[in-house]
This record gives C-alpha cells, structure tokens and sequence, in this order.
C-alpha cells in the first residue's frame, strides 16, 4: 500500500509527525484486510529526504506517529518501507543522490517486503493514487488497483474512488487465482489434465503389466514345479519298469530248473511292475 493519498492526508513532504492525518476509512481498510488474512506493508517513496528537507530520522517519526494513530483504532501494520534516494540535481544531499530500484515505480520496495514479510506476490494487491504505485505494482507482479481516476499511464487490474472499495475488491478477489495464472494457464491447464489422466493411465498399465508379470511367472515356476515332479515320476516309473523287465527276465531263466526261484522273481517283477505303473499314473495326474 501507498501511503501518502493512500493511508495519510498528502499536504507536501511531511517533515512533523503533527502533519499526519490518517484518511477516512484507512485504518477500517486496514484492518480489514488483515482480518481477512492478508499482511499489510506500506512501501512509500520519500525523496525529501534526498532532497535535504527532512531526515531519515524525523521520517522515523513521522512513520511512528501514522502508527500511534493506527494503534489508536487498534491497527497494526506488518511493515512500512520508504526510498529516501532520487537521481539528479534536485537531491541536495549527496548520501541519497542515486538512482534507486526500490523507487517506485521500480518493484524494489514491494520485493524487499515479499521476501521479509514472506509473501507471495502473485497473490498480493498493490494500491495507491499513482500511476507510478501501479508500475511498481506491475513489475512485481502483484495485481493492482489504482484510487483515484483512470489515466492513460497505467493500466491497474482496478480503479476504486477509495481505500475502502479497493479493500472490497481485494476481499471479493481474494480467491481467484494469482496473477498471470488466468490468462497464462486456462490452455496449459486441460493439456496438464490430460497429461495428468494419461500419466495416471500409464501408471495403471505399468501395475497391470507388473501384475501379469507376476501372475505369468507364478504360473511358470507351477508348471516347471509340475514338470519337475513328472520328470521324477517318470524316472521313477522307467527305472522300476526296467528293473521289472529285468527280474522278468531272470524268472524266466530259473523257470525250467528251479520253479519256486522262478516265482520268487515272478513276483518281485509284478511288483516292480505294479511300482512302475503306479508312477506313471501318478505323474500323468499331476501334469
Ligand atoms: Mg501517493
């Protein structure tokens, strides 16, 4: 906020805190504004104290007593940032002689209180009476509101007749989005929705691909487990069938001089037989 036609009467460079008048309606901005969640820095050029007319400490005073009046009403403000520089002849003392980027309508002021104050500027309403407030405004990237008339030397978000209509904008708008995110990102934003969505699909697939994968090698360690166990079988089943075979083989050869051997080993081979068939069984019910 602007504070000389914006918070104080503006009779000149005030040099004594007698000279300060808080306007109509100020302090109840004010506090509005901060009821509502906003900080509240004012950010003022002063070149009269370049100009040798006061001091930076009567300009300390003159801050003080703005801030009695307000405490008075049961007012505060989160900070008040002046630029005592200006540039050329008409700044007496040489201390303050330069041009300054925290003279508005330079952002410098406005930047400074972000960063002390922690705001964001997007979010945040520059207000004063001048085109200059405005450019400030602007080049910070706040969004702004000019009191007073419209003029051809800036183009604020706003034009309010006074602090308390620019403070009934600020609180209507207060939840739109920040500056530069409406006209800049109304397109960019269905693309990300989109982006969004797809980026959301590829992450369903990629955990349906993991859960097949899962699933497939399941289902393959199942089969070489069958497999495996049917091979077992199978060898179990050949080897008992060749021993079968084989202990057939000797029956028959004691079967014409000795039966009871011959039926002995008759025997061993059914049941070497009946092992083998049993394996096989097996193994064919398992695959
Ligand atoms: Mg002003």
């Amino acid at each position: 906020m602007d504070r000389d036609n914006t918070i104080i009467a503006d009779p000149g460079y005030i040099d004594d805190p007698d000279m300060v008048t808080l306007l109509p309606g100020a302090a109840d901005s004010i506090r509005r504004l901060r009821e509502e969640g906003f900080a509240v820095a004012v950010v003022t050029n002063q070149s009269g104290v370049a100009r040798g007319m006061f001091t930076e400490e009567q300009l300390a005073d003159v801050h003080e007593r703005m801030e009695e009046l307000l405490h008075e009403q049961g007012v505060q403000l989160d900070g008040i940032y002046y630029c005592p520089y200006l540039d050329g002849p008409e700044a007496k003392v040489k201390k303050y002689r330069k041009a300054s980027n925290l003279r508005k309508p330079e952002p410098g002021m406005l930047l400074v209180a972000a960063e002390e104050l922690e705001l964001s500027l997007p979010e945040s309403w520059m207000v004063g009476d001048s085109a200059r407030d405005v450019i400030a405004g602007e080049r910070a990237g706040c969004r702004t509101i000019l009191l007073g008339e419209r003029n051809g030397e800036c183009s604020p978000d706003y034009v309010a007749d006074s602090l308390e209509k620019a403070v009934e904008f600020v609180v209507e708008h207060k939840d739109d989005p920040p500056k530069g995110y409406e006209e800049e990102t109304d397109q960019p934003r269905a693309v990300d929705m989109g982006k969004l969505m797809a980026e959301q699909a590829v992450r369903e697939q990629d955990v349906v691909a993991l859960l097949t994968d899962i699933r497939d090698s399941l289902r393959r360690h199942e089969r070489k487990q069958r497999h495996e166990d049917f091979s077992v079988l199978r060898l179990a089943g050949t080897l008992s069938q060749m021993l079968a075979l084989i202990v057939g083989g000797w029956g028959m050869m004691a079967f014409f001089s000795d039966t009871v051997t011959a039926l002995t080993r008759f025997v061993l081979a059914g049941f070497l037989q009946i092992v083998t068939l049993t394996a096989f069984v097996c193994s064919e019910k398992r695959s």
